[in-house]
């Protein structure tokens, strides 16, 4: 592979962005309690431990707090709403986090609503990702934000650019292709219906891909000088982990790519700690 004009390193930018909340959190003189993020688990899904450990040790890196709440996979949907509930009344703690898929059970969307938006840290509740509508948004999802940041520590502009969003999930496609039409680029979004995926990404600066399968982008639709952002997590027969693009043959086409793992993933989770210090001076502002 040729060596990239851009620092994809997503640890090392990671890094960069724990470095600076370090700083900001200094900073303060005579601070009350440090931020306190509560991650609510169900069950004992191995993915999820691995991606929980992480959040807990950026947390701590910085020198905030975390703590976990874990759920048997047969708990009900009142007992969870409940104890959302009582982490949103408890003073103590500044962001809440759901760690998600939940088994299907459990109604996820109602239990993101039961969060209390100035303590969603993950910008996932209805007030949250309406605020990215009308463009009066403070944080942005985390997986977004993973993006945005990589983009502008590169200083890629977005102005006027074609960006091609292919996943449309709440969770990543949506509020991405939101936010970066608030940077004024022009965003196609498709999704598992697209007609021709191909033509869609032919004419696009930027790639952005979430879809969660490595065999649908082909490498001859992707033009030289192309900006792709695989966000796309999967675990292969093997255990080791892919992105959603065959990123060598990318790269031989003269394109650009983030590596997974190691791109998207570890700046998510600088961005949760990031949204969990944007939280908690949203709480000191308003006390
Ligand atoms: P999702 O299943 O909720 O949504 C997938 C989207 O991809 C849908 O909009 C679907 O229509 C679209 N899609 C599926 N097949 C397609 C196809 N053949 N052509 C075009 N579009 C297609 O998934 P998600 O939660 O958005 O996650 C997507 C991927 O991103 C997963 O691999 C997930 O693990 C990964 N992810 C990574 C991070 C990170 O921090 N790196 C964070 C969140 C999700």
């Amino acid at each position: 592979m040729s060596v990239s004009q851009y620092n994809f390193d997503g640890r090392q930018l990671a890094e960069h962005l724990l470095a600076a909340t370090t700083r900001e959190w200094r900073a303060l003189s005579s601070p009350p309690a440090s931020p306190h993020l509560a991650i609510v688990q169900v069950g004992d899904h191995d993915a999820s431990n691995v991606y929980i450990r992480r959040k807990i040790r950026a947390c701590e890196k910085v020198g905030f707090r975390a703590s976990r709440h874990v759920f048997a996979t047969d708990v009900s949907q009142v007992t969870l709403l409940d104890h959302v509930q009582s982490l949103n009344d408890d003073p103590d703690v500044t962001g809440i986090l759901i760690q998600l898929p939940l088994p299907p059970s459990l109604n996820t969307s109602e239990l993101i609503k039961q969060i209390d938006s100035g303590k969603d840290v993950d910008g996932m509740t209805p007030t949250r990702l309406g605020a990215l509508v009308t463009g009066s948004f403070h944080l942005l999802p985390c997986t977004t934000a993973a993006i945005l940041a990589l983009l502008s520590l590169n200083q890629i502009e977005l102005c006027g650019k074609s960006i091609c969003m292919i996943g449309a999930s709440a969770l990543v496609g949506k509020p991405t292709a939101l936010a970066l039409i608030h940077h004024h680029a022009t965003v196609t979004i498709c999704h598992s219906e697209t007609r021709d995926l191909a033509a869609c990404i032919r004419d696009a600066d930027i790639v952005i891909v979430a879809i969660g399968n490595p065999n649908v982008i082909q490498a001859e639709w992707i033009q030289p000088e192309t900006i792709v952002i695989d966000v796309g997590i999967n675990r292969c027969a093997d255990g080791k982990i892919i992105g959603d693009v065959p990123a060598r043959a990318i790269v031989d086409k003269g394109a650009f790519v983030t590596p997974v793992p190691g791109g998207v993933g570890p700046l998510t989770v600088a961005s949760l700690v990031r949204n969990l210090w944007l939280l908690y001076r949203e709480q000191q502002e308003m006390d």
